[in-house]
């Protein structure tokens, strides 16, 4: 189900890479960061009738191009794997948490069954490569760039109703000392 050999390559390269890559800390804007990506997607999401609702989500700590590839992969497969037989919705939501700023993409797609629900981190597993497009790298992809930012990635989904993934990243402390970072 591979698109071509050198997309895998290069998916493949970048996820090694990501092993050894400095991480770029800095505050992220997450409400410009995936105001950004619906932009960029809204051709396809008209063509496919889908709604957004975007709540109001807290600044974290992250290097800026790979959050945003983070949330890019997520609305991506969350706009891929969505139900032909219903209407699309997508929801994106945010709350800050102890030392974490908690995001949430929903959809109301085709859902995951639970024997996949951990495949689906691995690299090249895809539950139906006949279904879409893809080189089952995305999620292997955040996952990693989550390993390395100290956050993680949770998947909540029953399959013919839709899929939560949730995301853990550190949160900006805005009333601490010299705005310095710190986590749990
Ligand atoms: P790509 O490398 O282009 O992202 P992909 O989308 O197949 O390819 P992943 O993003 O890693 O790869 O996802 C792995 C598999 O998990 C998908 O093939 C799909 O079966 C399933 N999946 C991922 N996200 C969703 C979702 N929101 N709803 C239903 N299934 C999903
Ligand atoms: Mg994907």
């Amino acid at each position: 189900g591979a698109d071509s050999i050198s997309t895998v390559t290069s998916g493949l390269v970048r996820f090694i890479r990501l092993g050894q890559m400095d991480i770029e800390w800095e505050p992220l804007d997450i409400n410009s960061v995936v105001a950004g990506i619906v932009t960029s997607m809204e051709f396809q999401m008209r063509k496919k009738g889908v709604v957004v609702h975007l709540g109001d989500l807290p600044p974290c700590m992250g290097d800026l191009v790979l959050i945003t590839q983070v949330f890019s992969n997520l609305i991506d497969n969350a706009l891929k794997y969505l139900d032909v037989h219903r209407p699309g919705e997508i929801t994106v939501a945010g709350q800050a948490e102890k030392g974490w700023s908690i995001y949430s993409i929903t959809d109301n797609g085709i859902g995951i069954p639970p024997q996949h629900q951990k495949q689906v981190f691995q690299v090249f597993h895809r539950v139906d490569p006949r279904r879409e497009r893809g080189d089952g790298l995305g999620l292997s992809i955040i996952q990693r760039i989550l390993e390395r930012h100290r956050g993680k990635i949770q998947l909540q989904s029953v399959p013919g109703e839709g899929s939560t993934f949730s995301i853990y990243l550190p949160r900006v402390m805005e009333d601490s000392d010299e705005g310095v970072m710190e986590k749990d």
